[in-house]
């Protein structure tokens, strides 16, 4: 089965957390962070950032690119108005494949996957997979998103940072 080892590792973990405690689901520092889903960064950005369970929420997907019109500020909106968030920390990450997309080799994957170039519409396909020239650019977009989204209100503390992906090391952008 192609989960097995997740199914084996999630026998170990229950084994040896037989007592796990409930928390609220509700962070209880009032945080959200969003942050890119590169796989370096799994195990690591809670322990670097100082998050346990129950500390706050984390959205993680490609490049933490958040558009004005993307559909996570859905996400953001219930994490403030329903899970009572206070402040939104974005953290960009050092060498992000996001930052070198080739084009070229896109388009090339997608065709040995068998999926046509219209299948992602008229929108360029950099614009399209996210794509972004800056890793710190990109997270000043994205902070500037939420801060102008009419929907989410001004006392929001907003705030964007940058996180060495070999060293753990976070400073604020
Ligand atoms: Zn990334």
């Amino acid at each position: 089965m192609p989960f097995d080892d997740i199914l084996d590792a999630n026998r170990s973990y229950r084994a040896a957390h037989p007592d796990l405690p409930v928390a609220d689901h509700r962070p209880a520092r009032k945080l959200l962070v969003i942050a890119c889903f590169d796989c370096r960064l799994t195990g690591m950005i809670e322990d670097a950032l100082g998050i346990g369970r129950g500390d706050a929420l984390l959205f993680r997907f490609s490049g933490n690119t958040l558009a004005r019109e993307s559909e996570i500020l859905r996400s953001v909106a219930v994490a403030v108005y329903l899970l009572c968030v206070e402040r939104i920390l974005v953290v960009g990450h050092t060498d992000c494949g996001l930052v070198k997309v080739n084009t070229l080799k896109l388009l090339e994957s997608m065709e040995a996957h068998g999926v046509r170039r219209d299948a992602f519409g008229e929108m360029p396909i950099r614009d399209w997979f996210g794509a972004f020239g800056s890793e710190r650019e990109n997270v000043e977009r994205a902070v500037n998103a939420i801060r102008t989204a009419p929907f989410l209100p001004e006392s929001l503390e907003v705030a964007g940072a940058m996180i060495d992906t070999n060293t753990g090391e976070l400073r604020m952008v």
